[in-house]
C-alpha cells in the first residue's frame, strides 16, 4: 500500500480522457498530470484511494520522445491548456485515442469506425472568443485571467498564446484601467462592478466586440474606458454592457446593453456571412470550423431534394452551409438571440428554404414529428450532455435515412451512438477534428444511417416483416 508523499517511480503507458498520465505501480493505477507517453519519473504521492492513487511529479527520469519545451509560464497550473509539453503530432493521436476508447467502452462499437483526426491548420492563436475572470485576491488586488486547474481560482495571466494578439492587448490595457481601480471588482458582497471581460473577433473582417459582464449597469470611470477602447483599436466595433449580479457560475446575465456600435459582429464562415450576438454560440477556432463543417455536410449527403433538420442549430451555421443542397432546411435553438441571429443569417444570404425555431430540442422535434415533418437528414450538435433519449426516441420514428451527429464530447456521444445503434441506425464512420488545440478537448463528427426502413415517413405505419415475425 502506498502512503501520501512517498516518492514512487512510473512509467506512463498512457492518458487519461483530461490528458493525465497514466502509471501503474504494482495493483494500483496512478494519475499524474504533465505527463507524456514514455516518460519515466518519480513522482510523490497526493492521494490514494483503494485501486487508483494520484500524484505529481518530482522529477523526470527519461523524458518521452513525445515532450517538447512548454512555451508558457503557467501552461502546467493553468485550466486551458494541458498538451503543451507534447508534440502536436502526439496530442492528435491522444485525441484521437479518447474517441476510440469512449466508442468502444461506452458505445460498444468497433474502434475501426474512428478514422484519422483532422488536426488544426492553426495550433496557437486560434480563439476567436474569451471571458476573462475578473477578481481581487486576498491582498485586495486586482486579477484577471484563466481559472486554475479544476478551480474557480483566478490565476493572473494576462496573455494566452490560445488567443489572437489583439484579445491580448486589450485584456493588458483593462488590467492597466482596473489596477489602480479595485472598488470596481465585482464580488458576491457589493453586487456590483466588473466580473469578467468577454471578447470576440471575427478573423475575416477583423472586427472585435468588447463586451463587459458586470454586476451593475454602470460603474465609475466607465466612459474613459470605452473612450481608450475605442480609440486605440478601431477594429472594436462593437462596446456592450451585460448585466449579472446571480451568483452562479453562468458568466452572461439575461440583459446586454449596446454602449457603442453594433450588437453583434460580422464573420465569414463557408462562404457565408454570419451575425452573432453575444448570446449566441460560435464555433471558436473559425478556420477548422470550416472543416468541421465540410465533413459534416459530405456525411449529410444532401443531393438537393432532401428535408433537412439542424438540432442545436445556434446562429444557424451548419444548416446554412447545407442550405444549397437540400430542398428545405428547418433549424432548432434554445437561446432566443442566436435564433434572431439564424433568420437574419438566411436572409442576408440569400437562403429562402430556411426556417428557424426556437425551443428545446427534444419537444420541438416531437412537435415536429406530430405535425408530420419528414426530413430525410438530421444534423444534431448538442452541447456536452449530449441528447436526451427522449430526442433520440423521436429522431429514430422520423426515420430520416442519415443522422449526422456533431459532438464536443466523446463521452456523451457514445452513449447516444449506442442507443441509436440500439433502435434501427448504424455508425457508418467517425471522424475526429481538432477544434481546440493544446486543451483535451476534441470534436467528433458521425455518420449514422438507417439500417432498414421500418416507418413508412408520411403514414408512419410499419411496413418491415420482420415485425411480424
Ligand atoms: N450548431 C451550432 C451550435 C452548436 S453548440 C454551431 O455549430 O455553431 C450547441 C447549441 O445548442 C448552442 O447554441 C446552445 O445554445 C444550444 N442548446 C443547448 N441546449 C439546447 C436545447 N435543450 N435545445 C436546443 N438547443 C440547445
Amino acid at each position: 500500500m502506498y502512503r501520501k508523499n512517498e516518492i514512487i517511480e512510473l512509467n506512463i503507458t498512457s492518458l487519461t480522457s483530461d490528458g493525465d498520465g497514466v502509471g501503474r505501480a504494482g495493483e494500483m493505477v496512478f494519475f499524474v498530470p504533465n505527463t507524456a507517453v514514455g516518460d519515466t519519473i518519480r513522482a510523490k504521492v497526493l492521494k490514494v484511494k483503494k485501486n487508483v492513487g494520484f500524484a505529481r511529479v518530482e522529477e523526470i527520469v527519461t523524458p518521452s520522445p513525445d515532450r517538447i519545451e512548454a512555451d508558457c509560464p503557467v501552461s502546467f497550473s493553468c485550466g486551458g491548456c494541458v498538451y503543451r509539453h507534447i508534440s502536436y503530432e502526439a496530442e492528435c493521436r491522444a485525441k484521437r485515442q479518447k474517441v476510440i476508447d469512449a466508442v468502444t467502452r461506452i458505445g460498444k462499437l468497433d474502434g475501426e469506425l474512428v478514422r484519422d483526426i483532422i488536426p488544426s491548420k492553426n495550433i496557437d492563436g486560434y480563439r476567436n472568443k474569451a471571458m476573462i475572470p475578473v477578481g481581487r485576491n486576498r491582498d485586495g488586488e486586482v486579477v484577471m485571467g484563466y481559472y486554475a486547474r479544476h478551480s474557480h481560482h483566478i490565476m493572473h495571466c494576462l496573455r494566452c498564446q490560445l488567443s489572437p494578439p489583439i484579445f491580448n492587448d486589450i485584456i493588458e490595457d483593462v488590467y492597466a484601467f482596473l489596477r489602480h481601480r479595485p472598488a470596481l471588482v465585482y464580488t458576491p458582497q457589493n453586487r456590483r462592478g466588473i466580473r469578467h471581460i468577454y471578447l470576440r473577433y471575427a478573423e475575416t473582417t477583423g472586427d472585435v466586440m468588447f463586451c463587459i459582464v458586470a454586476g451593475s449597469r454602470h460603474f465609475d470611470g466607465e466612459d474613459v474606458l470605452y473612450h481608450s477602447i475605442k480609440e486605440k483599436y478601431p477594429q472594436v466595433k462593437s462596446i456592450i454592457v451585460n448585466v449579472n449580479a446571480e451568483d452562479t457560475n453562468v458568466i452572461l446575465g439575461k440583459h446586454s446593453h449596446t454602449v457603442y456600435g453594433e450588437k453583434f459582429i460580422t464573420d465569414t464562415l463557408c462562404g457565408l456571412r454570419f451575425e452573432i450576438a453575444p448570446e449566441a454560440f460560435y464555433q471558436i477556432n473559425r478556420t477548422q470550423a470550416e472543416t468541421l463543417y465540410a465533413k459534416a455536410k459530405e456525411y449529410a449527403h444532401l443531393s438537393g431534394g432532401e428535408t433537412l433538420i439542424d438540432l442545436y442549430c445556434g446562429a444557424g451555421t451548419i444548416g446554412l452551409s447545407m442550405a444549397d443542397k437540400c430542398k428545405e432546411l428547418i433549424g432548432v435553438e434554445i437561446i432566443p438571440e442566436a435564433i434572431e441571429n439564424a433568420k437574419r443569417n438566411a436572409l442576408q444570404n440569400g437562403v429562402h428554404n430556411a426556417r428557424f425555431f426556437c425551443g428545446d430540442a427534444t419537444s420541438a422535434a416531437a412537435k415536429l414529428r406530430l405535425e408530420d415533418v419528414a426530413p430525410d437528414v438530421i444534423v444534431v450538435d448538442p452541447p456536452r450532455k449530449g441528447l436526451t433519449p427522449e430526442l433520440i426516441d423521436t429522431i429514430v420514428q422520423m426515420s430520416p435515412d442519415r443522422v449526422v451527429y456533431v459532438s464536443c464530447d466523446p463521452a456523451t456521444m457514445a452513449r447516444d451512438l449506442k442507443l441509436f445503434t440500439e433502435q434501427n441506425y448504424s455508425v457508418k464512420e467517425i471522424t475526429p477534428v481538432d477544434m481546440f488545440p493544446r486543451t483535451s478537448h476534441v470534436e467528433s463528427v458521425v455518420m449514422m444511417s438507417k439500417v432498414r426502413s421500418r416507418f413508412n415517413k408520411k403514414s408512419k405505419l410499419i411496413v418491415n416483416l420482420c415485425y411480424y415475425c
